[in-house]
């Protein structure tokens, strides 16, 4: 698990190798959450804009799972905010510890997570999502009375990136929440991602290609 504490910086107050200790550790700060230790909703927003830039460019399939868990409220509510910041912390571990290292892995509300995962054709997203689903459901979090078992599960709406077409981060997150609630209107602990990729592409996307030919001369075959 990344840690979001760091410590002072080595090396002599003022000297350069202290300075550049203490600007890491600040980036550092201001892209996790403290938390969890995860990247941040800052982060993630550039991290999704950068990939969206990419996918545009080389056309590689991408996919964005937007993760929420389920029924927190009531883990607040029956075994307080520390158990319910425990449960947060595991979910977090289970999520980081069911991707590859060129994921990335952001707390981006609440109990709210997101998943950014780069060159991802479409059956290999699926059997991601569906282990990164089953991972969090086979994890209990020791922080109930007692140290007891509390059970928990999350939700997972994902979207692949629209090939060679010119998107905006906002409609790609906007897809993969459409397919979050709908895995929350359709019982909850469950993976529904948007069904194909090119046919799916939204009246603002086709818009937002039109309105923005440039970067896209090279991919005219
Ligand atoms: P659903 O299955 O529909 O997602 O239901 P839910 O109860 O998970 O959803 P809801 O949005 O109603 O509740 C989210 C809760 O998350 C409410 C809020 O108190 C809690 N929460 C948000 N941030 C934190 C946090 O940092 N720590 C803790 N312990 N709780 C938090
Ligand atoms: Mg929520
Ligand atoms: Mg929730």
């Amino acid at each position: 698990m990344l840690q979001s504490g760091r410590t002072i910086p080595e090396g002599e107050p003022g000297s350069t190798p202290w300075l550049q200790g203490l600007i890491d550790a600040l980036v550092d700060l201001s892209s996790r959450d403290a938390l969890t230790g995860l990247a941040n909703r800052r982060s993630f927003e550039l991290a999704l804009a950068r990939e969206a830039d990419r996918v545009a460019r080389s056309g590689e399939p991408a996919l964005l799972l937007m993760l929420d868990i389920d029924h927190f409220k009531r883990v607040n509510d029956n075994h307080g905010h520390a158990a319910g910041d425990e449960v947060l912390r595991s979910v977090a571990t289970a999520l980081a510890d069911s991707v590859r290292p060129m994921d990335l892995v952001a707390r981006v509300g609440g109990e709210e997570f997101a998943i950014i995962l780069p060159n991802c054709p479409a059956a290999f997203g699926a059997a991601v999502a569906e282990r990164v689903r089953r991972s969090v459901e086979r994890t209990p979090v020791m922080a109930g009375p007692g140290g007891s078992a509390i059970e928990v599960t999350i939700s997972v709406g994902g979207a692949f990136a629209p090939q060679w077409v010119r998107s905006t981060p906002a409609l790609w997150i906007e897809r993969a929440d459409q397919q979050l609630y709908h895995a929350k209107a359709t019982g909850r602990n469950r993976v529904q991602l948007e069904a194909s990729v090119a046919s799916l592409v939204s009246t603002e996307e086709r818009e937002a290609l039109f309105e923005t030919p440039h970067g896209m001369e090279e991919h005219d075959d």
